[in-house]
């Protein structure tokens, strides 16, 4: 099986995104997010392993990616804890970048800034998850991750390298983090330039954490969930009126702000003023050797 693979999450049709290919170079993430959708896919998501023969398998492949769009990583965090001791993410970027392949990082982890010696040597972007900025809520949603507080400022270090950085406001949950204003304006001010947003979808394990974690909210959330909520494939969605006033609001503000907007997987894209994920930036983005 191919390390690298066309990216088709979970072959949703509601995806959007624009052809690319995809790099995971670990399994599982140590973040630990009560809303994590990736887990419900892999046994022990938690326990973080890299690929078994990473580099000699990327070394072998890399020869074909020339010039391609690579996002690293779409089922998994490339910047786990255990980056920081492995360094197996900066060596996979290092083979990227010597095969000029243009790169989308997707993150929550501010140790992203660590290799951006690399990452102005490409198109490249970097996308933060960054769901609310108020660091207690994201200690309960998102225990082991690195602060929001931390992802800004790594944001603005990234910025003024010169290096694109876009936010998913991702997911948002009603009762929860659905009052994004100050996040939004905050962005704005570091320099963002793209936000992405999507609204929490309920899976079995998902919803287990979540609710667990969240106790005042769960009653109002079952309601509209899955009493009032819709089925698409394996998740439960909020009703699609209240999908679309949530995701309107983040347009809405992102717009007053003077930055693109883009929804993921919600069959509301006719709220984009952008591509989804992002990548328009890459034609924006430094670097020596890219092909756009
Ligand atoms: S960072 Fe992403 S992959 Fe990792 S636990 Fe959180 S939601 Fe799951």
């Amino acid at each position: 099986m191919p390390l690298i693979s066309c990216f088709d999450p979970w072959q949703s049709g509601l995806c959007t995104c624009p052809k690319k290919l995809t790099l995971n170079p670990y399994t599982g993430c140590d973040h630990r997010c009560v809303y994590c959708y990736a887990s419900s896919y892999i046994v022990g998501f938690s326990e973080c392993k890299p690929k078994k023969d990473l580099l000699e398998r990327l070394r072998l492949e890399a020869p074909k990616l020339v010039g391609e769009v690579i996002s690293l990583s779409n089922s998994s965090d490339p910047y786990p804890k255990t980056e920081q001791y492995t360094g197996l993410t900066r060596r996979c970027l290092e083979i990227l970048v010597e095969h000029n392949c243009r790169i989308q990082i997707i993150t929550k982890s501010n140790l992203v800034v660590r290799d951006d010696d690399l990452l102005t040597q490409v198109p490249s972007t970097v996308a933060f998850t960054i769901a609310t900025d108020n660091d207690q809520l994201a200690k309960i949603l998102e225990p082991n991750a690195p602060l929001p507080s931390q992802r800004l400022s790594a944001a603005k270090d990234l910025i003024k390298q010169g290096i694109p950085v876009l936010v998913r406001i991702d997911p948002i949950i009603p009762f929860v983090n659905d009052q994004q204003q100050r996040l939004i304006k905050t962005l704005a001010d570091i320099g963002v330039k793209h936000i992405t947003s999507s609204t929490y979808k309920v899976k079995p394990d998902n919803w287990q954490r979540l609710s667990t974690a969240l106790p005042t909210v769960v009653e109002k959330l079952e309601r509209l969930y899955f009493k009032e909520g819709e089925r698409v494939g394996g998740n439960v969605l909020l009703p699609r009126d209240l999908r679309l006033m949530i995701l309107k609001n983040v347009r809405d503000l992102a717009d007053a702000e003077g930055l693109k907007f883009g929804c993921c997987r919600e069959g509301l894209e006719r709220l984009n003023t952008a591509t989804c994920d992002g990548s328009w930036l890459l034609s924006k983005a430094g670097g020596e050797g890219g092909s756009v």
